[in-house]
């Protein structure tokens, strides 16, 4: 790109000018919006507007004189390309934890200057860190202002897409008991109020879905709960700020009949201020931004606490949990029938014509279309052959994709949204024929993969703990890989949820695994250039009975939910174990069993063949 002619780099120097009329020394855009959503609308896509790196995550920081972005190892390949000729800089972070941009403001910023951060898409945890530094550096921060509105004429305005509930039979609970619920948990804080802003909080909260983001199935809201006690008889002691027109009149009633009222979205702020001395409110600073802790009203007390409904949610009920197995018997038949057909289309006479990674898409989203309950994807598939599987968050594009063809691995990461559940998986495949270096990665792979899938645990256990045991098999070679091992996934919700997280994060106490907990488990191998290998299945935590009865407290065990064959054909049975291989052979087992009366002709036999025991 010519330098002169990027128009990130004349945006960029408009921001200049505004920020300098303002006196700002330097503006931080983070990737979030007023719900600290992974996706965000249109709206709150500034840092991509202002830089032109479309990553899904990493921070921009534009001063005076220089402006850099800061991407962690996933996004660096994709940053520098660009990034070209837009005059920001890229800054190499090892996390997107890290505080980096900070020090960086610090470098660049004279003491007794002024750092702008729009409050309202910055979380209230990290304005407490990001304030707590820039003190230090005697450095002011300026939250009130959004100078983007000001250089943005285009700038999209908020989703509209409607609200529909999500009914029984695929919602158990009724939204009466779970609000019941987050009250009783309101009560244990001596909240008289609860402020949510998470929108799968509020989905789960409200039994309501919406389509205001690609792939999770929410809507953009807050939600102010009032404690039943302190309310008038008959008076509506929830308010729900969403847009106008996206709740029609038939579901506005049913949410009135519960006591939930339709208010303005852009009313929440004021709700907040309205709160006086009589008043206790219960936030979650990880969960709510900067921008409405500054509104709430002065007299009011504050509780910070996780959101109840993020603990709660995360505990998926045994009726759910059928819901859920049920998805993945539909999800397990979609994969049968996409993958029969891919074995076909690459056999050496190519009967379907070329076959590339934006194929591979296409095929797999139309064969879980078919499926029952489907409702969309759970996120952008992942197809990557060879090279572009050592990627992790490799994406294939219309401008830049591999054609399949040739011998190598075929990493498959996809997931779907049912009525009933979210799946997930992660699938690798030879095509042609594996070498020997790569049925070794994909053997220990495998080897993690089962190793965590069989443990069992302490119930309370907190789940980073747990990370290492998917590791261990990959440390003895001396392999590893740098992502998590495990995230949490949402019931007919966002395929990342928690609070449970099985990293290497720095556990706190709400990160307790407990019964009911989905979670996925995908450890992997990267080799840069040449292949990615990467097995993940869903997880649901399980009650046990030890032999050792109550004497050493209750236990807990995973049931592995994901029904897909997993390729044999790249097994290293040199390096496998006996129980190994019958833990294997058992779970092909299930496959074939749960699945086989749900498909025909070629993908039965597909199935067949590929879950037959080594
Ligand atoms: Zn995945
Ligand atoms: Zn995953």
């Amino acid at each position: 790109m010519d330098t002169r002619t990027s128009p990130f780099r004349a945006r960029i120097a408009q921001l200049r000018e505004v920020l300098a009329k303002e006196g700002i020394d330097a503006l931080l855009v983070p990737s979030a919006d007023p719900h600290l959503s992974e996706y965000l609308p249109g709206r709150w896509q500034g840092r991509e507007w202002l830089s032109g790196f479309t990553g899904s995550a990493g921070t921009l920081v534009v001063g005076q004189r220089a402006a850099a972005l800061f991407a962690d190892s996933r996004y660096w390949q994709q940053a520098e390309a660009e990034l070209q000729g837009s005059g920001i800089e890229l800054v190499r972070i090892a996390s997107a934890a890290a505080p980096a941009h900070i020090e960086w403001m610090i470098d660049n910023v004279p003491r007794g200057g002024t750092v702008a951060v729009d409050g309202q898409v910055l979380g209230l945890a990290a304005a407490q860190q990001l304030q707590a530094r820039l003190t230090t550096a005697g450095i002011a921060l300026a939250t009130e202002r959004d100078p983007l509105d000001a250089i943005w004429p285009a700038r999209p305005s908020l989703p509209t897409a409607p609200v529909v509930a999500h009914n029984p039979p695929h919602a158990p609970r009724s939204r009466a008991e779970k609000l019941a619920l987050v009250r009783a948990a309101m009560a244990t804080h001596g909240a008289t109020h609860h402020f949510v802003s998470t929108v799968d909080d509020i989905a789960w909260i409200t039994n309501l879905r919406g389509s205001d983001v690609e792939y999770n199935p929410v809507f953009m809201a807050h939600l102010l709960l009032q404690h039943s006690a302190d309310a008038a008889p008959g008076a509506c002691n929830a308010r729900l700020f969403t847009g106008a027109g996206k709740v029609d009149a038939a579901l506005a009633a049913a949410l009135a009949a519960d006591g939930v009222e339709l208010r303005p979205y852009e009313e929440a702020g004021a709700a907040l201020a309205a709160l006086g001395e009589r008043d206790t409110l219960l936030i979650d600073p990880k969960r709510v931004t900067f921008g409405f802790r500054q509104r709430v009203g002065a007299a009011c007390k504050v509780v910070e606490a996780i959101n109840p409904s993020t603990l709660a949610k995360s505990r998926k009920t045994d009726a759910e949990a059928a819901h859920v197995r049920e998805a993945m018997i539909e999800d397990g038949a979609a994969m049968c029938e996409f993958y029969a057909w891919m074995e076909e289309a690459l056999a050496p006479s190519r009967p379907h014509g070329v076959v590339t990674e934006l194929t591979i898409d296409e095929k797999l989203s139309a064969s879980r279309a078919r499926r029952a309950g489907f409702v969309g994807s759970s996120f952008s598939t992942i197809a990557a052959f060879n090279a572009n599987g050592a990627m992790p968050h490799y994406r294939a594009t219309p401008s830049s994709h591999a054609v399949i063809e040739g011998d190598g691995l075929l990493l498959i990461d996809s997931g779907g949204q049912y009525l009933g559940g979210t799946t997930d998986i992660t699938r690798v495949w030879q095509v042609g024929t594996a070498s020997a270096a790569m049925k070794r990665d994909f053997t220990l792979v495998l080897k993690g993969t089962m190793a965590l899938s069989r443990t069992r645990f302490p119930r309370g256990t907190l789940s980073p703990m747990i990370d290492a045991i998917a590791r261990a098999p990959l440390w003895a070679e001396g392999l590893d890989f740098g992502h998590g091992t495990g995230h949490g996934v949402g019931y007919f919700l966002n395929v990342h949820e928690g609070p449970q997280s099985i990293s290497r994060t720095i556990p706190d106490a709400n990160m307790a695994m407990e019964p009911g907990m989905i979670t996925s488990i995908e450890p992997g191998v990267y080799r840069p250039g040449q292949w990615g290998v990467r097995i993940e299945n869903l997880v649901l935590n399980v009650p046990l009975q030890t032999s050792e009865g109550s004497t050493f407290g209750e236990f807990l065990a995973f049931e592995t939910l994901t029904l897909c064959p997993i390729d044999t054909r790249c097994i290293d049975r040199s390096l496998m174990r006996a129980d190994e291989m019958a833990w294997l052979n058992a779970y092909h087992a299930t496959v074939r069993e749960r699945i086989a009366p749900r498909v025909s002709g070629a993908a039965r036999a597909w199935l067949v063949a590929r879950t037959a025991p080594i």
